[in-house]
Parts: C-alpha cells; sequence; structure tokens
C-alpha cells in the first residue's frame, strides 16, 4: 500500500520545525522530506542532509530545468524546493513522508496531489510570534523583519488547509499533529 503525503506550514517562528522533530519520533513509518534551498546553513543548527540541501542557484537552476522538483518558491528571498525523487520513492515503499513548506508550495502539491493532507500551525498571537522569532537570534534584524512581513500573508492562507494547529503549548502542538495522522492511518486501514 502506498504511504500518504503530509504538508505542513506556518510563519517563520511558529515552531514547525520543533513540533515536526517531536511529532516524527513518535509516528513510525513518517518520514521527513529533505528539500534543497540556496540559503546559507545556520551554523550549529543546520546539517547537510538532515535539515537540506544546500545547493548553488545556479544548480537550483539546473534542477529545476531537469524538472526534479515537485515544487519549488522563492521564500524570504530564496529558493526552496521539494525533491520529487524524494516524495515518490517514500510514497512507494509505502512510508508516510511530511514535507515543510511555505504556503506557496502547499498550495501547487495540494493542486497536483489532492490526496495530500495539509495542516498549517498558527501561533497564539501575532505578539508571541514577534517575540519567539527574535530570541532565536539566527537571522540578522532585516531578516527577522522579513519574516514578521511575510507572517501576516502566510496566515492569511490557514483556512485552505485541511486542519489547523494553534501552537500555545508544544506538548499539545506535537500530540495535535500525531493525532491527525493517526486519524488519516485509522481510516486509510
Ligand atoms: P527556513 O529557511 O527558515 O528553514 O525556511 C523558510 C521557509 O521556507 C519556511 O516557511 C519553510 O517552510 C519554507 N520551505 C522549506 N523548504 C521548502 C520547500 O522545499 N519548498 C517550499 N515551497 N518552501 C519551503
Amino acid at each position: 500500500m502506498k504511504g500518504k503525503l503530509y504538508v505542513f506550514s506556518g510563519p517563520a517562528g511558529v515552531g514547525k520545525g520543533t513540533i515536526l522533530k517531536n511529532a516524527i519520533t513518535k509516528l513510525p513509518g513518517m518520514k521527513f522530506s529533505v528539500s534543497c534551498t540556496t540559503r546559507a546553513p545556520r551554523p550549529g543548527i543546520d546539517r547537510e542532509g538532515e535539515t537540506y540541501y544546500f545547493i548553488s542557484e545556479d544548480e537550483f537552476r539546473r534542477r529545476i530545468d531537469a524538472a526534479e522538483f515537485l515544487e519549488y518558491a522563492d521564500v524570504h528571498g530564496h529558493l526552496y524546493g521539494t525533491l520529487r525523487q524524494t516524495v515518490e520513492s517514500a510514497l512507494n515503499e509505502g512510508s508516510d513522508i511530511v514535507l515543510e513548506i511555505d504556503v506557496q508550495g502547499a498550495k501547487l502539491v495540494k493542486e497536483k496531489m489532492p490526496e495530500a493532507v495539509t495542516i498549517f500551525v498558527k501561533p497564539p498571537s501575532m505578539e508571541e510570534l514577534i517575540r519567539r522569532l527574535k530570541g532565536r537570534g539566527s537571522e540578522s534584524a532585516a531578516e527577522q523583519a522579513l519574516r514578521i512581513r511575510n507572517a501576516e500573508e502566510e496566515l492569511s492562507h490557514a483556512d485552505e488547509y485541511d486542519h489547523v494547529l494553534v501552537n500555545d503549548v508544544l506538548d499539545r502542538a506535537v500530540s495535535d499533529f500525531i493525532n491527525i495522522v493517526t486519524e488519516h492511518r485509522e481510516e486509510k486501514a
């Protein structure tokens, strides 16, 4: 039986990565899709081939031309793309796979693969999102300001998703994510 595709989005700083890391360890048979990006690795946070494949813009463009991406988008001034091969091989071997991608990418994936389950995570408030973004200290002030500006636009797409979570308490957001996947697995069984 083929695996199921999950798409997870939310504004920068909302805690997508932390929710996913915690949820995936408790969901056997769920893989994380490692995307390609042209942004620079964050020292101490990013690991080549684990968080992303870090490639040059020329290499990214070559892969676009070679139709290697299921979707790609310009997010906060850098290119990000999901490798078609990563998704297809997971689904064909019967694994579920989750894409952590932005709202533009999510829309493209849902158009191509309407059976994908889309999940959006919101912050408890805009003030809290700004506090978290500033607190993580992984971006410059200009990069933070850009992410705050983009957050409003991203939040306006929440109701296009199949499921919406709020990351107020991390454990609750993680269990909400796990419950959504479990319900879909039970539906399929
Ligand atoms: P970050 O650079 O902070 O890891 O990610 C920035 C944004 O790019 C996040 O909203 C993340 O979900 C999104 N993103 C990461 N990988 C992909 C991808 O492959 N495709 C698209 N469309 N967005 C992505």
